[in-house]
């Protein structure tokens, strides 16, 4: 129930204005969140590639209304290829196509996505793409089929938790999609999506050896220790080792175990959100835990 709570607060534009307004608030957001700036994201994942972890730089925004913001996403994806190609970092960029006018205008999109992958591309930065709501999947797979047939490299984020994802990847099979398993953080109705974490738990060892049968160097977006061992058995199973396989976290969340994980040569990569639009991101990350409530509370109490 808090969880549903949370989620729907995260969509609600009335007290994302009344919470981002509280500069203490602000502060508190920064267990999760690199920082407002660019370079602040840069810095950490400079540090993360000291202990062996590369980067996912996340420009937060998601759901823009008009052209003008897109173009400023895409102008702030550009300089943060050019700065993680210059400073010589491991890392990738990772977009929400809803920042690039997805729901605005489908070729303004393309012709946005399409900008940001080819100069990545010269820039020998990788792309990835999050996966937002379910009323996007469908569009958002579109867009990753179209871009894959010019950038093989590119990487799609799916959802262990929709009742469509299967037949999803069979659809995209033949491209040997290259995809982020994560489980889901929306809230989607039971007719879409599985609500128990068993049943989300069984979707997602399921879809972790489709992917090492069919996908393209996969990659698993989980904290969870079930999922990460499912990983390597999974792995095992088809002969592939540690290095074969990427493990992706959030910035700020079980940073003991990304730090042992690489130690143990594990690739493990770091989701690295940075920027002013923090409010549904932040509260999607309550959301997966309400414990982290805490945090917020006390620092709405001053502590
Ligand atoms: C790199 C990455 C990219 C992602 N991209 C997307 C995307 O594009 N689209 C999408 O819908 N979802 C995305 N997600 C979110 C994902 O869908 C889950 O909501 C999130 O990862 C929590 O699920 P979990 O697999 O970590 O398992 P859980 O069962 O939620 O967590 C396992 C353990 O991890 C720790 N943990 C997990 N979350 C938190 C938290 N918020 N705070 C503190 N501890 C926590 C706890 O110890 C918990 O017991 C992404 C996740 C990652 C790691």
């Amino acid at each position: 129930m808090v969880r549903g709570l949370l989620l729907w607060a995260a969509g609600n534009p009335r007290l994302e204005r009344t919470i981002t307004e509280n500069p203490i608030l602000g502060r508190a957001t920064h267990r999760f969140i690199a920082g407002e700036r660019l370079d602040e994201a840069l810095e950490a994942a400079a540090q993360l590639n000291a202990h062996g972890i590369g980067g996912i730089l996340d420009l937060l925004g998601e759901g823009v209304t008009d052209l003008e913001g897109a173009n400023k996403a895409v102008e702030q994806y550009l300089e943060a290829a050019e700065a993680i190609a210059t400073r010589g970092l491991d890392a990738t960029i990772s977009i929400k196509l809803s920042q690039l006018a997805q729901t605005v205008d489908r070729n303004a999109c393309v012709a946005n996505l399409g900008r940001i992958l080819d100069r990545a591309q010269e820039l020998g930065v990788p792309v990835e793409i999050d996966m937002e709501d379910s009323s996007l999947v469908p569009d958002t797979l579109e867009h990753y089929r179209e871009a894959a047939a010019r950038h093989p490299q590119v990487r799609v984020a799916i959802q262990a938790m929709l009742r469509r994802t299967p037949l999803d990847l069979e659809g995209l099979a033949s491209l040997k999609p290259r995809v982020r398993l994560v489980k889901g953080a929306y809230a989607e109705p039971v007719e879409l999506a599985e609500q128990g974490k068993k049943d989300v738990t069984a979707q997602y060892k399921f879809l972790t050896d489709w992917l090492f049968e069919f996908g393209g160097d996969p990659a698993f977006g989980t904290h969870d220790d079930e999922l990460i061992a499912y990983a390597a058995s999974a792995a095992g199973k088809v002969g592939k080792g540690p290095r074969d396989y990427e493990i992706q976290m959030l910035y700020g969340i079980r940073r003991d175990l990304q730090e042992k994980l690489a130690r143990d040569g594990h690739r493990v990569r770091v989701y690295i959100p940075f920027g002013s639009a923090w409010y549904p991101y932040f509260m999607r990350r309550m959301a997966e835990r309400p414990a982290n409530l805490r945090f917020f509370l006390r620092a709405l109490a001053g502590h």
